[in-house]
């Protein structure tokens, strides 16, 4: 069967270099081999993320490392700022995990706003706080600066980020947010396979897990930092994975992190554009939209034209590629595409010609 090219929000487009380096030999994950993949990656992760800390590698997908953050990190109370799907599922993880836990819920498609978590923090019931920065079901980018800064006025309060779907895409300065847990899965702007979670604490983060008694075991944050200061994981890592990061962590010094945001700046206005000239509003609040994608309105709310999703969906997969027909209750009523990853105004370009003509059919 003919593959289908990638425009959903996750898991993305992966090259054919990125798996030449997934299929490398297999070696030992305690062998020297090993620690010198580790140690040669570290520096280039530390260097994407801007941060002294060493940055762990998790065999999981995001959620693994997000419910893990909640187990070493929560102890009296745990706000969970919701603003679409999966940032209202944090919520229910940070329950099933048996911690109290608190809503901060806007409207979908709003953003998460600073001066709202800061009324909630005053309260001083919270030791922790969940923000998604790029929340995928909306496409709404929640203004991370403004919100880290919260961190002065609460130095006591563990603020955990998922940059799931921006990290690599815009820049995230772990140390200067001064933040306590940055994390993100491989498969949507780093463009791997999906199965693995690379993340980062603060050293406030390590010394309050180390007080933790029940964090768990496979995501203990006390023991990824004690492994990674020997270069290796606490468990058998998917090793394929790593190798493909650090192929993957090459292309974006080539290509230069600035270029890169750049990149997703501009493939993301196409989408924009696209949108626009078809007569659609965006779903995301003006002046939050997210640069990885592009949620189109489709009746979700006033405005804007709207189309049979199903079938925009089928004609341009007849073209060769799959696009997102929204997710969970804002399924139909928006539509999704991705422009994260490897893409350039040169792969975007036959998309947006199918888009187009699909259109046309409509
Ligand atoms: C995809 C996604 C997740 C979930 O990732 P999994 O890999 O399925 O665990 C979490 N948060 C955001 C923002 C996402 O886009």
């Amino acid at each position: 069967m003919a593959h289908v090219k990638l425009h959903i929000p996750g898991p993305v487009e992966v090259s054919e270099k990125t798996f030449k380096a997934f299929c490398s030999p297999m070696i030992g994950h305690r062998g020297q081999g090993f620690k010198d993949l580790y140690a040669k990656i570290q520096p280039q992760l530390q260097t994407l993320l801007s941060t002294r800390q060493l940055v762990y590698l998790s065999t999981s997908s995001a959620w693994g490392v997000m419910e893990g953050a909640i187990r070493n990190l929560v102890q009296k109370k745990v706000l969970n700022c919701m603003c679409g799907a999966f940032s209202d599922k944090w919520l229910d993880v940070s329950k099933k995990c048996g911690k109290p836990a608190e809503a901060l819920q806007v409207e979908w498609g709003s953003p998460i706003r600073a001066e709202a978590i800061d009324r909630k923090l005053a309260t001083g019931e919270f030791d922790a706080v969940t923000l998604i920065h790029n929340e995928t079901s909306t496409g709404v980018m929640s203004p991370l600066v403004e919100i880290a800064a919260l961190k002065q006025k609460y130095p006591d309060v563990m603020f955990i980020v998922d940059a799931v779907s921006s990290m690599t895409a815009v820049p995230l300065k772990f140390d200067e947010l001064g933040i306590d847990v940055l994390l993100a899965g491989t498969q949507k702007a780093f463009a791997l396979p999906p199965g693995t979670a690379v993340f980062v604490a603060s050293p406030a983060a390590l010394a309050k897990a180390a007080t933790a008694k029940d964090r768990g075991y496979y995501f203990d944050f006390v023991e990824f930092q004690k492994n990674a200061e020997q270069s290796m994981t606490p468990s058998t890592p998917s090793i394929g994975h790593i190798y493909a990061l650090s192929s993957k962590l090459d292309d974006f010094i080539a290509e230069g992190l600035e270029n890169r945001y750049a990149r997703h700046a501009k493939t993301n206005q196409m989408v924009h554009d696209w949108a626009g000239r078809h007569g659609f509003t965006l779903f995301p609040e003006e002046g939050f939209a997210s640069v990885t994608l592009t949620c189109v309105n489709n009746g979700a709310k006033p405005g804007g034209r709207t189309v049979d999703v199903a079938k925009l969906q089928k004609l341009v997969k007849d073209r060769g590629f799959l696009i997102d027909g929204g997710y969970g209750k804002i399924k139909g009523l928006t539509f999704r595409i991705s422009n994260m990853g490897d893409e350039t105004e040169a792969s975007m370009s036959p998309l947006i010609v199918a888009l187009d003509e699909a259109m046309k059919v409509l």
